[in-house]
């Protein structure tokens, strides 16, 4: 299945020069996104990964279907504020100011196989965010899945090292 004609490409927004991959027009159509799914369950048991992690928003909508379809578990990374327990934080940088993202402390065991999903590599900045929570953790990062790579903004070069697969690239 060719998954990128069912992503909307929105020119200029949220801002002018942003060209936004809306990702709901693959949510919203069953089989492309059972086959997005299915594409990345694929690679999480190639992986042997025993637990997925996502960033909010979006990262729950690719991850929590690939945890449930293997039977296993899915952490979510959270902006500060928002988990209720005891939780770690990692403060990044934006192109204005800074984001803080947490995971709760008790979310991985350590040595645990940990595949992280987003819907998009933009600049990598809260992929690299997530693989530190992740590390400090004791987990280890196995894989790191994507819909959609911008591969013009470079973000891969920031996860050098690690494995990754993304289903969608614009270059
Ligand atoms: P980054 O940390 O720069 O890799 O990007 C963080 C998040 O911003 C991504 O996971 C996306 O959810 C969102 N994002 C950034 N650029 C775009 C874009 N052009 N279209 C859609 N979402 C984007």
């Amino acid at each position: 299945m060719d998954l990128k004609q069912y992503v909307s490409e929105v020119p200029d927004w949220p801002k002018e020069g942003v060209s936004f991959k809306d990702i709901t027009t693959i949510m919203d159509n069953g089989p492309a996104y059972k086959y997005a799914t299915d594409q990345i369950v694929e690679y999480a048991r190639e992986k042997e990964i025993d637990i997925v992690v996502g960033p909010e928003a979006r990262g729950f909508i690719i991850g929590c279907p690939v945890a449930y379809s293997m039977g296993i578990g899915f952490a979510p990374v959270r902006k500060e504020g928002k988990l209720p327990r005891e939780v770690i934080k990692h403060e990044y940088d934006l192109e204005y100011g800074s984001n803080i993202l947490t995971m709760h402390r008790d979310a991985i065991t350590p040595g645990q196989r940990v595949l992280i999903t987003d819907d998009l590599l933009a600049t990598g900045g809260t992929i690299e965010a997530t693989i530190k929570l992740i590390e400090s953790l004791g987990g280890v990062v196995a894989g790191i899945a994507f819909l959609i790579e911008l591969e013009y903004l470079d973000g891969m070069k920031r996860l050098d090292g690690y494995d990754t697969l993304s289903l969608i690239t614009y270059e």
